[in-house]
């Protein structure tokens, strides 16, 4: 693949990965629509067989590799929904997978990467301590790490969710997609923005180490410290030598937003209210943030509910705010 994308690298995505990831509903919400006076429509990426989007991504980038490449396996550094996907694609491939993970990371997610077979190494208390031995893997036992956002493969695979809402909505006005890394933004953004540029990208991010947001303000990737909050799956650098997500995310989005931890909060009982979903607060950032700000009256806005991989006790905690 050459050094920029093209909308033919979105339709072999697209290809490529139908046998490993779901086509998900666009579902409208009447309750959503109503309180809120537009036409709010959600992608459900959480209906993903992993439970959140990153399988397109991983799927494209592993169905890439040759067969020699495949052989020797494949590595992530992960907070979670990454590794998943990686380990899930391998296990359906019959190859090696190993995950280098934090231990920030919720146990929920580390046991189910054990039963996808993956070989789990905790490493540190950050993602770049797990990103380091990462790399130390591939050096050493030429397995080949699948980068969880700054790829082109990568990025295509998200892309194809772009694709899918202009099939389902092809009147969307906005897309309001939850931001780390840039993966996911840079994708949907390119795919939709290709069609009608006028389309509105909106990014959301959680108050606490906005890494991409702060980096757009400086005009470079910038380096924070992580805190704990309820967007874990937002949590990550989005590292100084970024290739890609960086300058995509800045020539696409429109608005780079903050969303604050009660909002998450709020945004993840609308889903278990509204819709009987349980999703992470990484992917009820959008909602939040709509939630908080009304949005213009009859606009179409399609949110990326991206991931439910939330575990009982944090469930059980914003039904009741301590
Ligand atoms: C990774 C992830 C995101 C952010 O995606 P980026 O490509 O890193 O911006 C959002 N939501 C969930 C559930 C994720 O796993």
């Amino acid at each position: 693949m050459g050094q920029q994308l093209t909308p033919r690298d979105l339709w072999k995505a697209k290809w490529r990965i139908k046998s490993v990831a779901e086509i998900t509903p666009l579902l409208y919400s009447e309750p959503l629509s109503r309180q809120l006076g537009a036409n709010i429509y959600l992608k459900l990426e959480s209906n993903q067989p992993t439970g959140a989007f990153k399988l397109r991504g991983a799927a494209n980038k592993i169905l890439s590799l040759s067969q020699e490449e495949l052989r020797k396996g494949v590595a992530a550094f992960s907070t979670g929904n990454h590794g998943i996907a990686v380990a899930y694609v391998a296990k359906q491939l019959g190859i090696k997978a190993t995950v280098c993970l934090s231990n920030r990371v919720p146990q929920e997610k580390v046991n189910r990467l054990k039963r996808l077979n993956a070989e789990v190494k905790i490493i540190g208390s950050n993602q770049d301590d797990a990103e380091e031995y990462c790399y130390q893997l591939e050096a050493e036992e030429g397995q080949t790490v699948i980068k969880p956002f700054d790829d082109l493969d990568v990025i295509a695979g998200q892309g194809t969710i772009g694709l899918e809402i202009l099939e389902q909505c092809p009147d969307v006005d906005q897309v309001v997609i939850p931001l780390s890394g840039g993966g996911l933004l840079s994708g949907i953004a390119f795919a939709v923005k290709t069609v009608d540029p006028a389309i509105n990208i909106t990014g959301v991010s959680m108050e606490k180490a906005a890494v991409m947001y702060e980096s757009l303000k400086a005009g470079r990737p910038v380096v924070m410290q992580e805190e704990e909050t309820l967007a874990d799956s937002l949590l990550g650098g989005i590292g100084t030598d970024n290739q890609y997500t960086f300058s995509m995310t800045k020539q696409y989005i429109d608005q780079a937003v903050l969303v604050s931890e009660q909002s998450i909060a709020s945004g993840m009982r609308a889903m278990l209210e509204f819709h009987k979903m349980a999703v992470e607060g990484a992917a009820a950032s959008g909602i939040g943030w709509l939630l908080d700000k009304q949005p213009q009256n009859d606009r179409n806005i399609v949110v990326i509910i991206s991931g439910n991989n939330v575990d009982h006790q944090t469930i059980q905690r914003i039904i009741k705010p301590r």
